[in-house]
Parts: C-alpha cells; structure tokens; sequence
C-alpha cells in the first residue's frame, strides 16, 4: 500500500451534526466531526483504511487492549489561516513519533506517510468543522489499539488504527498553578515515559488529583530515582528562562515524552538567537532562581496550548509566584511567530505548514 496513491474509500454519513454546535460553549474533547478513519490490522498487514461516519466501535469482552494496556495515541491540530486554507503543522513529527510509540508498546507500525495521508484526507473530509475564529482549530486524535480477543498475555495479533476529530477553541484560558512531585513517579529509565501509551496518563490521574485538591492544575513530574531533576509539567513539556536563557530538561533519557512543540519552541529561539540549554534542571536551581528574582519565565509546551504560562510553582511547604505574563518576552514572541506562522501572516521558510485543502 503506497500513500501516494491511496484515496481512502469515504462513507458519507447521511446528515452533518455541524449545525447543531454552539460554537460559543465549545467544551474540550466532547464534540465530534462527522466522520472517522479506521483501519485494521490483521494477517501480519495492515489491511484497507477507509473513513465512515463518526460511531461507536464494537469491542469483544476480551478486547486485548483493555485487560493489557497496548493502547497509543497522538494528539495534533489542524488549523485555518488566512488564506482560507486548512493546515497541519510539522505532521511528520506525529506520525514518527507514533511509529516509535508503537515499537516501544510492541505494536506494528503504521507507515508515516499513511499515517500523514489519513489525517489529511479525513481533516478535509470534515473541513467545515475548522473555523478561523481566532483560536480554534480541530484537535485531531490519532489511536492504535490492540483487538485480540484473548485474555492471555502476548502481543496482540490485531489492531485498529482509529483517527477522531474534534473542534476545539483555546485550551487554558488562564495561567497554570503547579506542585512540584516529590513521590509518585510518571515515569522511570527504561520504562514507557517516552511513548504517547494509555497506561501513563492513567496512571498520572490519582497523584494529579491529590493536588487539585491542593489547589494546583497540574504537576511537575520530576524523576523517578532521587525527585530532584525536573522532567515534565502534566501533558506537557516544560521551560524556564534564566538570564535570557530557554532552559528545559533534556530527552537524553526515555523518560520524557519528545513533544513536537518543545522542539517547535527550540527550533524557534535558535531562529531569534535566544540562547538554549537542554540539559538536567535540578529543583534547586529552580527553586533558587524563583527565590532570588532570575526565574524569569516558566512555561508549558503542547500541542493542546502551543504555550500554557505557569502562573506559581509549588514545592514542599511553599508557594513561589512567577512574575508576571506581561514581562515574558521570550515566550511570548515564540508564541506570536508561532501563531503568525499558522495563520500564514508569515512566510513557512521550514516547511512546518502542510496544506490539506
Ligand atoms: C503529548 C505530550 C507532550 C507534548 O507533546 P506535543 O507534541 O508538543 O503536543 C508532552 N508531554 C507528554 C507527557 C505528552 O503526552
């Protein structure tokens, strides 16, 4: 099967849902488009894909992936800019990381230029559903689960590859209070950190909860062994600036996830000759840095909020305020450019924009 030559084969569902969206009250994640892609592997290939109406998926009792957990997933956006156009920004990224995913959960790989070609072809299917009202787009799920209907423990013999769209308008609409984590662990060398799995992000929910009843929105995970190097914030990756410097954990390990915007964000203050560090961020330094007024900016990147500013950090027994949205000129001119390059106000000289239609 070769992605250049693969039309999908498109079931229209016999009546649009669009015009029964209230575009105004538009929750996170919860409205769907009008159609979904699936495609099945089995037979040791992955067989025909084909995009039909929006539905639920029949599952068998012992559906493997629920008892065992192979279970991925990616999360990217499509947008409309000015011209009118709908755009995807740097899919490759995905569709490699969704790949290595895969590899690590012991799944079979959809091929990257498929993976590109369903997401284009069901995103144009549903292009209505992708409004230019100024931070919207539609968020764009990818997921591969395991189908074996056999509670024994081995790698499944059968998947589906399922891709669901979903209009969406900004993500944190407000600056983000994090607790620093000093027991539970997201992830551990070796383990499954750096793959987009199911399992991480349940397994994050009970210590998360615990400091939403603190009072934070999220935490900062820090590593697994001795809780004193920074890693990541929830679902996103994480960035400080000290001394104009863009400082962020480095991936040397497999314990953070790769996020494409992380990379964006580097990518672009290499542009702007902002000087970068990846390396190891210790607690220290930050809490250091907070304290004596050199912690300019702390941020989280995502594809959910391109950039969620983070408001205070807590840690231990203390509650350090971050200075104010208004003084973080490096973030926010990443941010801009990244918005003009979406909306197509600037030109694409990295050819992160790919057009759907
Ligand atoms: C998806 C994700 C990110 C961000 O990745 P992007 O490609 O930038 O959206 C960061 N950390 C975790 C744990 C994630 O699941």
């Amino acid at each position: 099967m070769s992605a250049a030559s693969t039309a999908f084969h498109v079931h229209r569902a016999a009546q649009s849902k669009i015009e029964s969206v209230d575009w105004n009250n538009l929750p996170f994640g919860k409205i769907f488009t009008d159609h979904m892609f699936v495609m099945e592997y089995a037979n040791g290939a992955w067989q025909q894909g084909e995009i039909i109406p929006f539905g639920p998926i029949d599952m068998h009792p012992a559906m493997s992936a629920i008892h065992y957990g192979q279970s991925i997933f990616e999360g990217m956006k499509a947008y409309r800019n000015e011209k009118n156009d709908v755009v995807l920004f740097r899919p490759e990224l995905n569709a490699h990381r969704f790949a290595e995913s895969a590899a690590r959960m012991c799944m079979p790989a959809v091929p990257e230029d498929i993976f590109i070609e369903a997401v284009k072809q069901l995103v144009a299917v549903d292009q209505a559903w992708v409004t230019n009202n100024p931070g919207y787009a539609l968020y764009i799920r990818p997921f591969m689960f395991a189908t074996d209907e056999f509670v024994g423990i081995k790698p499944s013999d059968t998947y589906k590859f399922v891709i669901i769209n979903s209009p969406v308008g900004a993500y944190y609409a407000e600056p983000v209070r994090v607790k620093i984590e000093e027991h539970y662990t997201r992830a551990a060398i070796g383990g499954v950190g750096r793959a987009k799995a199911a399992g991480n992000y349940g397994a994050s929910l009970y210590p998360a909860k615990l400091a939403q009843q603190e009072g934070y929105h999220q935490l900062v995970w820090t590593d697994a062994k001795t809780h004193s190097f920074i890693e990541e914030s929830g679902t996103m990756n994480i960035m400080f600036v000290i001394n104009d410097t863009l400082i962020t954990p480095s991936e040397d390990a497999d314990t953070i996830l790769r996020g494409t915007t992380k990379r964006t964000v580097i990518e672009v203050a290499h542009k702007m000759g902002i000087p970068v560090e990846e390396r190891a961020v210790a607690v220290e330094e930050i809490i250091t840095a907070a304290k004596n007024g050199t912690l300019q900016e702390v941020f989280g990147a995502g594809t959910a909020a391109t950039i969620a500013q983070i408001a205070l950090i807590g840690y231990r027994d203390e509650k350090l305020e971050l200075p104010a949205l208004e003084s973080r000129t490096i973030s926010n001119r990443i941010k801009q450019y990244l918005d003009d390059i979406k909306a197509g106000k600037l030109p694409d000289t990295d050819n992160w924009i790919l057009k759907v239609c």
